[in-house]
This record gives structure tokens, C-alpha cells and sequence, in this order.
């Protein structure tokens, strides 16, 4: 009765609509038991600086990996402060700690769930080195004066990509537009490997260069480390599967734009229900699909007992996190970010999913809003 359930994200029906590629890619890397870095890294980072329409493009052992070295690239560290959202998954966060600084939260846009960025200059210190704006759930955010205020104290912009591979901010591909971009590959991404994996993409060949070394223990030659590094590279296993994916991935993206719409209509009648919105100058590419309700929880178990699961993209925003509790890294409230956090639902969301699907889950959601 598996088939019944519809899950949030389906990486199995993904998985065989492309298998005899994904098959004979994994098995000629094992062939050629060449597994590290090497030339299959090396093209698929072609291929990715080309489709962000970046220079350059550093694969990485993952997201969170990715936003480290961005980090560390741009020279941000100890004691430095970094502006970022609340609203967020941690790892965001995890890398400012990782290279010594700290996050500085500014709230949310209730639209869009992205920083607000009529709040960032107030958030600026002495100590501001970066600010890490999150496309999240796929929505661009509205770069261009984030940018502005960026310029004006000379600050670094990181975007956090992970959620948006392929969106589109005014055009252009995001990542691609600050100072270095990251993403993801964890498997559940629009763009998604089979285990971890992630990117930097930049314009900038000091970056790129710094970067490419540091992920690789610092070296500029086999037995020559020039500086204090990591082991954040990709494997070619996951560089092969992902160049396949590539390929495919406007499809899925255009595929989940038109679900998207399609639920959008389907619950256009439920005014007690939020739905995503799609600013101007973006290309929102729905890497999940987040209505806003009153009594989420309720929803969330009313969904499961009939076969439908859901996420919940954030319960807790990061300065409410456990591991944060004593570090007094905020010491005023974030109100848009704990009001979210307690509506938001991501219902499924994949290219695969069908449309009969969406109307059961719609149905269900107006039957519970209705009851
Ligand atoms: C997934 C994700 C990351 C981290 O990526 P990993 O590959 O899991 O390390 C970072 N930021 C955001 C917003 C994400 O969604």
C-alpha cells in the first residue's frame, strides 16, 4: 500500500525515470576507479559555473562546507560579525561559528519568509563583515539593495543558494550575483546527489582560487600545503550522478512551477490559508511549497492520517535554538520570524508529483478548514 501515501519528496520516482543514465555513470566511475576530485569534478564544475552563469565554480562535500569556505574565502573570522536570517536552516548559521564569528539576525519579510532588508542597516556594526541572505524555499530575495547597502560599508555578500539552483532574480541566476553564492546537493534539493555534496560558485578568480585549495587541505601541489585547510571535496561518484541531473533540471524546475500554480488555484478559495507569493524580480523555483495556517500541527497530523506527509520549514527560528540558548545573540524579539514559525507547512512538492495528487491533498486541506 506504499503507493498510497504521498510523501513530501519522491527521490525513487526521480531515480527511475532516469536510471539506465544514473546506472552507467555510477558504474564507469567505478570502472575507472578514479573517486577523488580528478576530471569528473573538474567538468561538472564546467558545467555548473555555466548553467549559474558564474566564472567559477568549487564542488564541496556540502552545502554547509560550501558557505565555510565562502566564508573563509572572503576573509571573515574571528570576531567579525555576519547579517543573516533567523529564519533559516542552521547550517547558515553553523558556518559563521565554524570560522569564529557571529551571526547577527535580522527579521523576516512575511511574504516571502527572506530577510528584510529594510532591516539590515540598522543591524551594521563596527564589526559587519558579511551579510548571508537565504533564497529560501526557492524565492529569490530582492538583491539589487541588499546590494546597495553592501557597497555602502563595504561588506561581502554570501548568498545561500542552497534551496534555489536555477531560480532567477531579475534574470539572472542566483548564486552568481554576490560575491560567491553555495548550494546544496543533499539528495531532497532541487538539484540533489546520492549522499552529501554542494558548490561554491563566484566571479571573482581570487576567491575561486582560494577556495579550490582550501577545500583540498591547502595545497597548490600534490605534497605542497601553503595554507591551513579542510578535506571539503566533492567525489566524483556524486559529480558524475549530478552531471546527469543537471541536464534535467529547467524540466523539474518548470514541472514544479506548474504544480505550484496548480495548487495555488486549487486553494485560491481558502482565504484562511497563505499561499506563496512570486515577487517580479523573481523566478521562484519551489523547492517547497509553504502555505501559512492557523492550528498547523493539527493540520500537519489530520494530513498524515490520510496518506499525506508534510515538513515543517521552520518550527523553531535559529535564535531560539537550544544550542544558542546562552550566547546572547539576541537580545530583542524577531516577531515575523516566531510568527511564521508557528503557521508555516510545506506540503509535497516534486516534479513527479501528479495532479489528481495536489487535488487530494487540497481537499483535504479545505475539508480541515471547513471543520
Ligand atoms: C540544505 C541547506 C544548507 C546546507 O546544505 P548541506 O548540503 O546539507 O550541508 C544550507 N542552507 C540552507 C538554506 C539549506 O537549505
Amino acid at each position: 500500500m506504499q503507493d498510497k501515501i504521498i510523501p513530501l519528496v519522491d527521490l525513487k520516482k526521480q531515480y527511475l525515470s532516469i536510471k539506465d543514465e544514473i546506472d552507467s555513470a555510477i558504474s564507469r566511475i567505478i570502472e575507472n576507479s578514479s573517486f577523488i576530485l580528478g576530471e569528473e569534478v573538474l567538468s561538472f564544475e564546467e558545467e555548473f559555473a555555466s548553467f549559474s552563469q558564474a566564472k567559477y565554480a568549487v564542488g564541496t562535500s556540502s552545502g554547509t562546507a560550501a558557505l565555510q569556505l565562502a566564508l573563509v574565502g572572503l576573509g571573515v573570522g574571528e570576531g567579525d560579525e555576519v547579517i543573516t536570517t533567523p529564519f533559516t536552516f542552521i547550517a547558515t548559521t553553523e558556518s559563521i561559528f565554524k570560522v569564529g564569528a557571529r551571526p547577527v539576525f535580522v527579521d523576516i519579510e512575511e511574504d516571502t519568509y527572506n530577510l528584510d532588508i529594510r532591516k539590515v542597516e540598522n543591524a551594521i556594526t563596527g564589526k559587519t563583515k558579511a551579510i548571508i541572505p537565504v533564497h529560501l524555499y526557492g524565492h529569490p530575495i530582492d538583491l539589487d539593495p541588499l546590494i546597495k547597502i553592501a557597497k555602502k560599508y563595504k561588506l561581502s555578500i554570501i548568498e545561500d543558494a542552497c534551496q534555489a539552483h536555477g531560480a532567477l532574480y531579475k534574470g539572472k541566476k542566483v548564486g552568481s550575483i554576490g560575491d560567491a553564492g553555495c548550494f546544496s546537493f543533499y539528495p531532497g534539493k532541487n538539484l540533489g546527489c546520492y549522499g552529501d555534496g554542494g558548490m561554491l560558485v563566484t566571479n571573482n578568480e581570487e576567491i575561486y582560487k582560494k577556495t579550490r585549495m582550501l577545500r583540498d587541505h591547502g595545497r597548490n601541489a600534490k605534497y605542497t600545503h601553503i595554507m591551513h585547510g579542510y578535506n571539503f571535496r566533492l567525489a566524483a561518484l556524486q559529480a558524475a550522478i549530478l552531471k546527469v541531473k543537471l541536464k534535467y533540471l529547467d524540466g523539474w524546475n518548470n514541472k514544479r512551477r506548474k504544480n505550484a500554480e496548480f495548487y495555488n488555484n486549487k486553494l485560491s478559495d481558502v482565504n484562511t490559508v497563505i499561499k506563496p507569493v512570486e515577487k517580479d524580480y523573481a523566478r521562484h523555483i519551489y523547492h517547497l511549497y509553504v502555505i501559512r495556517v492557523k492550528n498547523r500541527d493539527k493540520l500537519k497530523s489530520f494530513l498524515k492520517e490520510n496518506d499525506v506527509d508534510s515538513g515543517v520549514h521552520y518550527p523553531i527560528p535559529l535564535h531560539k535554538q537550544p544550542v544558542y540558548a546562552d550566547m546572547k545573540l539576541c537580545d530583542k524579539k524577531l516577531p515575523v520570524s516566531e510568527v511564521c514559525s508557528e503557521g508555516v507547512i510545506s506540503l509535497p512538492m516534486y516534479a513527479e508529483l501528479a495532479e489528481p495528487q495536489i487535488e487530494k491533498i487540497c481537499d483535504l486541506v479545505k475539508k480541515f478548514q471547513k471543520g
